[in-house]
């Protein structure tokens, strides 16, 4: 394992232009369990509430199960990023990363300082207004009464996050493409490549030359498919290790 890290490295050291592409994995760490498998939210909630057309006829329903979900259990006043997160907030700050492609929807990369970011599936600490399209910050808004309308129409608010049976935002969907068909180091953090179609954005570097280096808890599709070097572990506690050893 230290041979990889010391290669992962020395890969990362002499990158141009590196690209973070990240999964449910990645938060962990900052106590976000995942929607699937053990202790994932969707054993307990009906994941049908977060079904488009179901929000717009039973909106009050789905309201009740999102506020639980996610402005209660995901209090997003008291997640933090980990160490993971700062990592790749500092190779951004230094140049040598170019953007985070995330399927994530909590936010913690741009907490955390990232400033470009593909939110590949939208942004929960953000509502969008189904009329109007307006945006408002999560915080601003009140949940004492749900649903919550638009400030400015009077339209019923969504979260900013993609529903099931949403298309995926055009600007995350082609910038992402564009970030990974020119990068020369792709990371894949946290991910189980088996959502669609982010998991397809990998291999479009991978295709270009780009050197793939995966970090997971367990090997995911990507392990023996496109990763060139694949680290066991934690994210938050591999990156700082990856990060201690780069040249500079
Ligand atoms: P996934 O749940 O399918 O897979 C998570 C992966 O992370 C697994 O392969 C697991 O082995 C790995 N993992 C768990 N803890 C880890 C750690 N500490 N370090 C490294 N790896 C770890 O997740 P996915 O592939 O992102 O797909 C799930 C979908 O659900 C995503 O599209 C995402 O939008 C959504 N989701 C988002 C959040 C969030 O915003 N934090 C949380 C859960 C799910």
């Amino acid at each position: 394992m230290d041979d990889k890290i010391k290669e992962a490295a020395r890969i990362l050291s002499g990158a141009k232009n590196i690209v973070g592409f990240t999964g449910a994995g990645m938060s962990a760490e900052s106590g976000i369990p995942p929607f699937r498998g053990e202790g994932g939210i969707w054993n307990k909630y009906d994941p049908h509430s977060l079904d488009i057309e179901y929000y717009y006829r039973h909106t009050q329903e789905s309201w009740n199960i999102i506020r639980e979900v996610f402005y209660s259990y995901f209090n997003s006043a008291i997640l933090k990023p980990n160490p993971g997160h700062k990592i790749l907030a500092k190779w951004e700050k230094e140049g040598r990363l170019s953007c985070v492609i995330t399927q994530n929807i909590d936010d913690l990369h741009g907490v955390a300082g990232n400033k470009h970011i593909h939110e590949f599936h939208g942004n929960m600490s953000r509502f969008v207004c189904s009329k109007c399209g307006e945006k408002f910050p999560a915080t601003g808004i009140p949940l004492t009464e749900t649903p919550p309308h638009c400030l400015k129409c009077g339209g019923l608010l969504k979260p900013d996050f993609i529903f099931f049976g949403e298309a995926i935002p055009e600007e995350a969907y082609y910038g992402s493409v564009h970030a990974a068909e020119n990068c020369d180091a792709f990371v894949i953090i946290g991910t189980s490549g088996q959502v669609s179609p982010a998991n397809m954005i990998p291999g479009l570097a991978k295709r270009r030359g780009a050197k793939i280096i995966e970090i997971n808890l367990e090997p995911s599709t990507y392990t023996n498919n496109i990763s060139d070097i694949y680290l066991q572990g934690k994210s938050g506690e591999i990156l700082p290790q990856i990060d201690a050893l780069m040249e500079r």
